[in-house]
């Protein structure tokens, strides 16, 4: 069974080469296709592609200019492009390197070898594409890891400022955490974070709602368009998703049960804010929410 989860947009201002490519290649991957640059440009943005084959010559630009405009676009600059070309001269090959392409395919084409060169290329971005995700993972619990948090952090700021919406962000410490690994021991503590992280993703299911570890065992999700009361039921929702796991935690100041602390802060989408100085202040709340007794949530507008 073929996997056609990997899309592929070829690029050809000749009909005939466009039917060519697709016939060797619709048995591999999904096949999109633009018939000159500016619908190229066009659909890399809307589909993003996993690959494009790029014709060079086509008479309103070139696959040159549309590299480049690809190349430049934060949302489209990791499409692998093969060049697809009649011209067998080494200065324009070596352009088409320089600019972000990864390799050449000739016309006219030899069946093999464009099905040997776009396989290798297709599987490639895939072993990259797993890679990226595992480095983004926290291996223990399965949800994002602080690498992954710092970029979508910066992300959701830009974007809530953007937007014009509220964004909260919340940093989430388990209580008494030490002891319980003290008395209960490492591998009842690993097992435990599991559950905390199962706890958040029962209840955060908004396709950009974030949860990530932050370390040891502290938490932080990200709940774009939130305001005050809405992160509060959120959080609320998610205590009591642990608390319904009734960890058993005797050596806890707060509870029999494991419990959390949570410092929350919304932004508001006029303010200039660093990702330091928000979870500076999501800090701050938390320890808060510790003095106050934990197992509970300190929340503020910045
Ligand atoms: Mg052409």
């Amino acid at each position: 069974m073929k996997n056609l989860s990997q899309k592929v947009l070829i690029v050809d201002d000749e009909k005939a080469n466009r039917k060519i490519l697709k016939e060797l290649l619709q048995d591999e991957a999904t096949i999109i296709f633009a018939k000159n640059g500016a619908q190229a440009v066009e659909l890399a943005r809307k589909h993003l592609p996993d690959l494009m084959l790029l014709d060079v010559i086509m008479p309103d630009r070139s696959g040159f200019e549309v590299i480049e405009e690809i190349k430049s676009d934060k949302k489209t600059m990791n499409i692998s492009v093969i060049f697809v070309t009649g011209l067998a001269n080494s200065d324009d090959e070596e352009r088409g390197f320089d600019l972000g392409g990864c390799d050449y395919i000739y016309k006219p084409f030899k069946a093999n070898i464009v099905i040997a060169r776009v396989m290798m290329h297709l599987e490639l971005i895939k072993q990259r594409k797993m890679l990226n995700e595992v480095a983004h993972l926290d291996a223990l619990t399965g949800i994002s890891n602080r690498r992954r948090m710092d970029i979508v952090l910066a992300d959701e700021l830009a974007a809530n400022k953007r937007d014009h919406k509220k964004l909260a962000v919340a940093l989430i410490d388990v209580d008494y955490f030490k002891h319980y690994n003290d008395h209960y021991g490492h591998g009842a503590g690993d097992a435990a974070l599991k559950k905390v992280a199962t706890s958040f993703r029962e209840v955060l299911q908004r396709p950009r709602d974030f949860v990530a570890r932050y370390g040891g065992e502290e938490f932080l999700i990200i709940l774009p368009d939130s305001n005050i009361e809405g992160t509060q039921l959120i959080i609320n929702n998610v205590m009591k998703a642990l608390a319904e796991k009734a960890i058993k935690h005797e050596y806890s100041l707060a509870s029999e049960f494991l419990t959390i602390s949570i410092g929350a802060v919304i932004v508001e989408s006029d303010q200039s804010i660093t990702p330091a100085d928000v979870l500076a202040k999501a800090d701050k709340l938390l320890y808060q929410a510790k003095e106050n007794g934990r197992n509970q949530l300190v929340i503020e507008s910045l």
